[in-house]
């Protein structure tokens, strides 16, 4: 991480002297926010000023934990190297153009200055004067653009390089970032694959035990349609072999105690 431009980021965003904070947090996680307070010297809600505006860019992040004696919460911040990264991009992207609309004016246009006020103004302005100073009533001279046309060159090529340097860095945090979110959703097919296995396997337990007590209800029904056959048998037989006596009649019964049985 470029600590140093991300230092200067701090504090265009939250004012002088609190870059700082950057070289507190950097490569840590959870940092108390009464360590970081004590560090920088500074009360704690200074700190916690500081980390609010960061945390409005989603720079910090943080976690907070009830202290058990004192029965407050403190706040633990980590810096998100992402999102730093990210908002470093765009401010330089920002500065760039701004750089580069200044250089195009500086090499299309016109200025004038007033070398006794040390004021310099564009040509609508000198003209509006009638090409004397405001100030002092000098005549304006015409400035030379070559210094501050390499001026302006330099500074976009160097922050073209640290441009350079910041998407370099992104490119790697975004794929360490990438692989780590892919470990985690495939983690969660997975648990998400076994919990439909579970249920599967129970749906088709539970089948089965349906299935299962549906044969042995049939079965029981056949064994009482039986039983209760038997019964009839036996009670005709009987009638029968009571009404007609001897053995005739009594082999004529078990021909028809045979038959009878037969049906189920
Ligand atoms: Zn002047």
């Amino acid at each position: 991480m470029q600590v140093k431009l991300l230092h200067d980021l701090v504090e265009e965003m939250a004012g002088e002297g609190t870059g700082r904070i950057v070289e507190i947090l950097f490569r840590k996680k959870d940092v108390n926010e009464f360590l970081i307070a004590k560090k920088m010297e500074l009360t704690i809600n200074q700190v916690r000023n500081i980390l609010y505006k960061l945390s409005a860019d989603n720079l910090v992040s943080f976690i907070r934990k009830k202290d058990k004696r004192k029965g407050w919460y403190i706040y633990y911040w980590t810096l998100d190297a992402e999102k730093c990264l990210a908002k470093l991009e765009s401010s330089l992207i920002g500065k760039i153009a701004s750089l580069e609309g200044a250089l195009g004016s500086r090499e299309t246009k016109r200025f004038y200055v007033c070398k006794s006020c040390d004021i310099e103004v564009g040509e609508e302005k000198a003209l509006e004067h009638g090409f004397s100073c405001e100030e002092c009533a000098d005549i304006y001279e015409l400035s030379d653009n070559t210094k501050p046309i390499r001026e302006v060159k330099m500074k976009i090529a160097r922050i073209k390089k640290n441009l350079d340097l910041i998407h370099g860095e992104l490119e790697v945090v975004r794929k360490k970032s990438e692989t780590s979110r892919k470990r985690a959703e495939s983690k969660l097919d997975k648990e998400k694959k076994e919990k439909t296995d579970l249920i599967k396997t129970a749906r088709a337990v539970a089948r089965k035990n349906i299935a299962d007590s549906k044969k042995e209800e049939k079965k029981v029904v056949k064994k009482v349609v039986k039983k209760v056959v038997k019964k009839v048998v036996k009670k005709v037989v009987k009638k029968v072999v009571k009404k007609a006596g001897g053995e005739k009649s009594l082999s004529l019964a078990n021909k028809l105690k045979k038959k009878l049985s037969g049906t189920k």
